[in-house]
């Protein structure tokens, strides 16, 4: 189970962007312009979760039962509960 949501990051001036879990008081900076980043958006899945991989299609799976989209990471599927594999 993970706790730590992840976020999109955007530096607001050259609109370069990063994917990353933030922590509250901490200030991320692009490592090539220096730029503060700021949290735009929450990435899925919602904290908390059983996966901790970003909703990307790389990172999803068909199940072979329901037809949903479930995480690569996961064991079972997260809506019917059938086993990966
Ligand atoms: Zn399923």
């Amino acid at each position: 189970m993970s706790d730590q949501q992840i976020y999109r990051l955007r530096a607001p001036v050259s609109g370069r962007e990063a994917i990353a879990p933030v922590q509250a008081g901490v200030v991320y900076r692009d490592g090539e312009t220096g730029e503060e980043l700021e949290p735009v958006a929450e990435v899925l899945p919602l904290s908390p979760s059983e996966s901790k991989l970003p909703r990307t299609p790389v990172n999803l799976r068909v199940c072979r039962r329901c037809e949903q989209l479930t995480g690569r990471d996961l064991a079972t599927c997260e809506f019917c509960g059938l086993p990966a594999g």
